[in-house]
């Protein structure tokens, strides 16, 4: 059975939806003892909770310094959390930035990568990693040979998160010393992209998205109007954030973000295949199109033919009735 190692992204302290969901994999498909790591502000505020989802212990490294530089010092501490762990399975979020940290550790460390994930499977001692190709048409499997640590990128949204209800986790403090090299490119401003007080999308519960049906930018507003009556995030088609009509970090997709909410609400989207890659999963699926044969309608669960014009805004005004 192998320890697993989860890499635990965080909100000072606070883990992120993603992370809970990697370290119930970890518990569940593992079978080994579960650490986590967490680095940067907060940190440690955060850790002992872990306790709830298996983790055995929690190793910290509660400093500004990472996230004042680039990359660098959370490889630092990546490389001190799997040393004293001595985990033989690194689990950590596909997300961009943590996969510019793992490319640089796995370098140094001589492990072997698997990205994107969306299963795990235990065979023998060692986790085997399923991928979604080709836009989900087809899967592959993977699985790091040789005696070699194993980083294993998992998917937002791929497991369900499930408390355990262990005791607290252990916290140990890692001691990381960084040298010059760690501070050569510093953190010199952060932007925060205004969300409109709206979910993240790989968070949220609910998520209405729009497509190229909305006709223009302008139609986004009843999608954003249901949304906000419905406590949800915005999600968009390819179509509709090439053609500018709603910002790029809201595309769901191949290319985008992969959601699985309890709730999609989808209007105006056809359903094409590499759209359908990225939410296929959700638990309840309404599709809105005016087109029966719509693609996006064979995974439905709840197909609504007409015009998205006719139906959003009687359907944002019931549900703020019933909400009120
Ligand atoms: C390599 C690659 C990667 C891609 N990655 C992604 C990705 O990550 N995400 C993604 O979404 N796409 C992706 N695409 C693009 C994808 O193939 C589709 O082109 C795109 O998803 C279509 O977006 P859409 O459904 O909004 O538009 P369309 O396919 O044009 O569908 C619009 C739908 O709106 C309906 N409609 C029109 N007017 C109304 C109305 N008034 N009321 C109700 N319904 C109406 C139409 O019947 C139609 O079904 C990718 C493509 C490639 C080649």
């Amino acid at each position: 059975m192998p320890d697993v190692l989860v890499l635990v992204d965080h909100d000072r302290g606070t883990p992120k939806k993603v992370s809970l969901q990697l370290l119930t994999a970890a518990r569940e498909r593992g079978g080994g003892a579960v650490a986590a790591a967490l680095f940067g502000e907060g940190a440690a505020s955060g850790a002992e909770k872990l306790g709830a989802y298996g983790v055995a212990t929690a190793y910290v490294w509660d400093s500004p310094d990472a996230a004042a530089y680039a990359t660098e010092p959370q490889v630092a501490a990546l490389e001190a959390a799997l040393e004293a762990s001595a985990a033989d399975v690194l689990l950590y979020p596909a997300d961009p930035f943590l996969t510019d940290v793992i490319a640089r550790a796995a370098v140094r460390l001589e492990a072997g990568v698997v990205t994107d994930a969306v299963d795990l499977t235990l065979e023998g001692d060692r986790l085997v990693a399923t991928k979604a190709i080709f836009g989900g048409e087809m899967t592959s499997r993977c699985q790091v040979r040789g005696d070699r640590p194993q980083f294993l990128g998992v998917k937002a949204n791929s497991f369900a998160a499930v408390e355990s209800g262990g005791a607290p986790a252990e916290v140990v403090a890692l001691d990381v010393t960084l040298d010059d090299t760690a501070r050569r490119a510093r953190v010199v401003d952060v932007v925060v992209t205004p969300s409109g007080g709206r979910p993240e999308m790989t968070e949220a519960s609910v998520i209405v998205a729009g497509g190229r049906g909305l006709g223009d930018a302008e139609g986004f507003r009843l999608v954003e109007q249901l949304a906000d009556a419905l406590g949800a995030a915005v999600g968009a088609s390819r179509a509709a954030t090439d053609a500018g009509w709603y910002p790029h970090q809201h595309q769901i997709g191949q290319t985008g973000k992969t959601v699985a909410p309890q709730l999609y609400i989808g209007a105006g989207i056809s359903g094409a295949i590499q759209h359908r890659a990225g939410m296929q999963t959700s638990q309840t699926i309404v599709a809105i199109n005016k087109d029966a044969e719509a693609p996006i309608f064979a995974i439905a669960d709840l197909a609504i033919v007409g015009d998205l014009y006719k139906i959003l805004p009687p359907l944002i005004e019931e549900v703020a009735k019933r909400r009120a």
